[in-house]
């Protein structure tokens, strides 16, 4: 297989899980009342609506991304990390058909912007919000982590033992190939912003063993069971990754 295959059957892949995180996601929201939705999520300090915010926002986000690929014109994902933070907080006080209606419209149209773009325009590279040049291409991969991932942190029945064993697969890679980039060989712990000198820090990560679904989720530094280091004691949890 040579590569522009593989690229290929890589994006429809990620496509395909975006399609699959954005039903499981709508599902989550179809049985929640105001009250169920406006309490915690599994994120620290986030409900449930705050993570729907951050959904429809990352939409948004990425499909500034989309128009950058198609234009030739930067458009970042957010204009700074105060105006992406306010957006989620006022947008976690939106009544609950307000906030499903944002996250069902900001999902289309980011669907939408994605399957307008030419084989050329996947290959244009833009920023993320991490400050990363990728190619367009990277854009459904980034949204499919967003809302597979936040489709468990809802804390509504989806586990990771739901999501499609590929992209899990695919996921441990990329959490694996992140905490190494922002975690010293040696062990030592170095801040994932350099110049921002509280920001939480990511330690090495250790062997461990356990079923791929309990991993991944160890991983992604969310509640897992089963996990043990080589030792077979139980693993200590790990920062949160996204
Ligand atoms: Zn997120």
């Amino acid at each position: 297989m040579n590569a522009t295959t593989r690229a290929t059957r890589d994006l429809r892949a990620a496509l395909t899980w975006v399609a699959e995180g954005t039903v499981l996601c709508r599902k989550v929201l179809a049985g929640l009342d105001e009250t169920s939705y406006d309490a915690p999520s599994t994120l620290p300090g986030w409900t449930r609506k705050h993570v729907v915010a951050h959904l429809a926002g990352n939409a948004e986000a990425l499909n500034n991304l989309v128009h950058w690929a198609r234009t030739g014109e930067p458009t970042p994902m957010y204009a700074s990390p105060d105006e992406r933070t306010a957006a989620i907080a006022s947008g976690a006080r939106l009544p609950a058909d307000r906030l499903t209606a944002w996250f069902e419209e900001s999902a289309q149209t980011l669907t939408d912007g994605m399957a307008a773009l030419t084989a050329e325009q996947w290959r244009a590279e833009v920023v993320t919000a991490q400050g990363r040049t990728v190619s367009a291409s990277e854009i459904p991969w980034l949204r499919a982590r967003e809302v597979l991932v936040h489709a468990v942190d809802l804390d509504s029945g989806v586990r990771f033992a739901d999501l499609p064993a590929e992209f899990r697969a695919e996921l441990r890679v990329d959490i694996l190939a992140k905490r190494a980039r922002t975690a010293d060989p040696t062990g030592t712990v170095v801040p994932t912003v350099p110049t921002v000198p509280t920001v939480p820090t990511v330690p090495a990560v250790p062997v461990v063993h356990g079923p791929p679904a309990e991993v991944t989720a160890y991983l992604a530094g969310r509640p897992y069971e089963g996990v043990t280091t080589t030792d077979g004691a139980p693993a200590e949890p790990l920062p949160p990754w996204l």
